[in-house]
């Protein structure tokens, strides 16, 4: 099987449950892929191990980074934490670059996909980054609420092949520095960093926002094909 998406997931510490939208699996099975969940019980050190049997790779939305991984103290507005899911997810979207497997990360994972190469996040966007848009939507999910700008001559641009697209935005969290080795291509219209990718390697690619609950809106099911196509070309090469 050529098409085995590995998809990490968010911890309920209250009620010891591992817990993810169903909107996950099901962008994953309509693009063609099968989506294997990874929790986070297994420590940094098994990235290789869990990697060996995906084709590519899937960081999920969830709870903020730990402030003390871009080293800073937790500003007041900082949510929960989750330092084993964030020391898991650095280990694995660090052991994917090195072995150039595919990898979307969202929302979170985009912050992750950041942290993991060295850059920094606002951790609360609304009080440490003065702007009028709204990046914290009060509609629902499956509706978009801004527009992005995406850079041309970009992986992104190369998917969509759109040079402005409208998304959903659930976040008050954002990249502040961006991490040297990566780059942005896509902004919103206050000039945030909406998604970044890595120029170097064939598909790690972060958005900012949810395309896995823009159901059937086509640019968000062009991430998700595009993806299950890239762990398809990963699986001929490595064999
Ligand atoms: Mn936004």
């Amino acid at each position: 099987m050529k098409n085995k998406i590995g998809i990490t997931c968010s911890y309920d510490y209250k009620r010891s449950y591992f817990f993810l939208s169903h909107s996950y699996f099901s962008a994953i099975v309509k693009a063609g892929g099968v989506p294997l969940l990874l929790p986070a019980m297994l420590d940094s050190s098994h990235a290789p191990a869990v990697l060996e049997n995906i084709d590519a790779l899937v960081l999920t939305g969830g709870g903020d980074v730990d402030s003390y991984l871009f080293n800073e103290e937790p500003h007041q507005q900082q949510g929960e934490v989750d330092p084993p899911r964030d020391h898991f997810e650095i280990a694995l979207i660090r052991e994917a670059m090195k072995r150039d497997l595919p990898a979307l990360c969202i929302c979170r994972g985009l912050q992750v996909l950041n942290v993991a190469c060295g850059g920094t996040l606002y951790q609360d966007l609304e009080s440490q980054r003065l702007s009028p848009l709204q990046h914290f939507q009060r509609t629902h999910r499956p509706f978009p609420s801004h527009s992005v700008t995406i850079k041309p001559k970009t992986l992104l641009f190369s998917i969509l092949n759109e040079k402005k697209i409208r998304v959903n935005s659930i976040h008050h969290q954002g990249i502040k520095g961006l991490a040297p080795e990566l780059k942005a291509n896509a902004r919103s219209a206050d000039g945030l960093i909406e998604g970044i990718e890595h120029p170097g390697l064939t598909f790690i690619l972060g958005v900012q926002w949810h395309p896995e609950t823009l159901e059937n809106t086509p640019h968000a099911q062009a991430l998700f094909r595009a993806l299950v196509e890239a762990a398809k070309k990963y699986n001929k090469n490595s064999c």
